[in-house]
């Protein structure tokens, strides 16, 4: 993947105003359920939007289980 080009595609939907709001809300739902090694898929609320739906988790008990909260944080 080519990152230049995703972050031009996906400027390209989003409005300029909103960019800042995206990246924030991408790092955190990153953060909460899209883990690198261990992705919440069956809870996920992009998996109908998502091209890689399935790498992850897709029991829905043991997906919840993986989801982090605010309290997780502190
Ligand atoms: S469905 Fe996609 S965005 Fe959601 S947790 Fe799985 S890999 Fe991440």
């Amino acid at each position: 993947m080519d990152p230049v080009k995703v972050e031009h595609e996906v400027g390209a939907l989003i409005p300029q105003k909103e960019w800042t709001n995206l990246s924030q809300r991408m790092i955190w739902h990153g953060r909460r359920v899209c883990h690198s090694r261990r992705p919440a898929c069956g809870v996920c609320t992009l998996a109908a939007l998502c091209p890689s739906v399935g790498i992850g988790e897709m029991d829905v008990m043991k997906a919840k289980a993986l989801v982090k909260v605010d309290a997780d944080f502190r």
